[in-house]
């Protein structure tokens, strides 16, 4: 068995976790499908942590998942008496049943890791090359690991509604082909960390402005709907995944001891904390001891991990928003390389850079490590 998960595979795992809750879900998509929401522990302190906000980076999910399960059959210890740990492993189902769609028509569930892993580093590979030909040549046709996935399709999304929308979509904005591996965007073609109130991207996006995504994904764009990075459906509307995050972490706040969130994302090895505020921060008045709790408790996880620590904050994003508006919250990226969804799931030495060595499970292991070493810190702050 390989280690990429599809988006029934996550779901059937989830189910049948011991130890866990499943709690009612916290919303439902606008196709109808609901974000579940898991429970662990019955402590006085609350933890959130999310995944998959962009769908392509699937190893979000499969990590989240993977934990969750360590925890269930007691591999990993955490003080079920102290903690009450909230898991959202799949904040975009839409966007996973796309990506994960696309990745089954071509790599099947029964390989072997070593047969699955080709596949990854051919990715990988493919993405690698886009990226230089980009930047050598402005080369922004058609995209080689796109193209590996082109008889993936809509047709084998069960929701006829979202499959009919779709289809629509990709005709109307003429979205390339292959491109359903991309997909970050929920099914409408929102990108939901794009999507907020108001922002300068959102300024941009409104005044008609082409805006490309960059390297190898540069022959999308991401000022209409589609794969990634489109910030609206209507300008002002905040799609419902986001209304269902920020109505839960509302009442986690209010009614619990919340010490702090996770929320993961892919890829780049870096911990994003709310740092200095570089611009006016719409949400909250930050002051300094805000900055240095956000500050302490990302470099516990950044030390254990061997993650760049990055406060840089620009306000633009859904996710900027949970960490101005709840802290502690992190935003943790996973893994060394790039080339998302499949990039991750490589797992092995070739040699040379040492970026390249057991991607997979250096990722499981450390981030694992991590967040139990800082919860407790998460726990000092709060108390202090
Ligand atoms: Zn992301």
């Amino acid at each position: 068995m390989g280690k990429i998960l599809d988006y029934e595979e996550m779901n059937n795992i989830l189910d049948k976790l011991k130890n866990f809750k499943k709690e009612k879900p916290i919303g439902y998509t606008y196709f109808g499908y609901p974000i579940n929401h898991y429970v662990y522990g019955h402590g006085k302190y609350h933890v959130i942590f999310t995944a998959g906000t962009h769908s392509a980076e699937l190893i979000s999910n499969v990590f989240v998942i993977r934990f969750m399960e360590m925890l269930s059959n007691k591999k990993l210890e955490i003080d079920e008496d102290l903690y009450t740990l909230h898991f959202i492993p799949i904040v975009n189902p839409e966007g996973t049943i796309i990506v994960t769609n696309a990745i089954r028509s071509l790599i099947p569930r029964n390989i072997s890791e070593e047969e699955e892993e080709t596949y990854c580093l051919t990715y990988y590979r493919n993405s690698y090359i886009e990226g230089e030909y980009a930047n050598k040549y402005g080369d922004n046709g058609m995209k080689l690991q796109q193209f590996m996935f082109r008889h993936a399709s809509l047709d084998d999304i069960d929701n006829e509604n979202m499959r009919d929308y779709l289809k629509n979509l990709f005709v109307k904005n003429d979205l390339p082909i292959g491109c359903m591996i991309n997909w970050s965007s929920n099914g409408r073609g929102v990108d939901l960390n794009s999507n907020i109130e108001d922002s300068d991207f959102i300024k941009r996006v409104s005044n008609g402005e082409q805006i490309r995504a960059k390297l190898h994904l540069n022959n999308i764009k991401r000022n209409k709907l589609g794969p990634l990075g489109c910030p609206f459906f209507r300008k002002g509307e905040i799609e419902k995944e986001n209304e269902a995050l920020i109505n839960f972490y509302n009442q986690i706040k209010n009614d619990y001891n919340y010490i702090g969130s996770f929320i993961y994302h892919s890829c780049g090895d870096i911990v994003y904390y709310l740092g200095d505020a570089l611009k006016n921060n719409p949400w909250i008045n930050f002051d300094e001891k805000m900055k240095n709790n956000n500050y302490n408790i990302a470099l516990k996880y950044a030390s254990v991990t061997g993650y760049k620590l990055d406060g840089m904050e620009i306000y633009t994003t859904m996710d900027s928003k949970l960490k101005s508006l709840f802290p502690v919250t992190l935003l943790i990226e996973l893994g060394s390389i790039r080339a998302t969804p499949l990039g991750q799931f490589m797992d092995f030495d070739i040699g040379g850079d040492d970026n390249f060595k057991y991607v997979y499970s250096k990722i499981i292991k450390v981030n694992s490590q991590a967040i139990i070493e800082t919860l407790p810190k998460m726990l000092e702050i709060y108390n202090q």
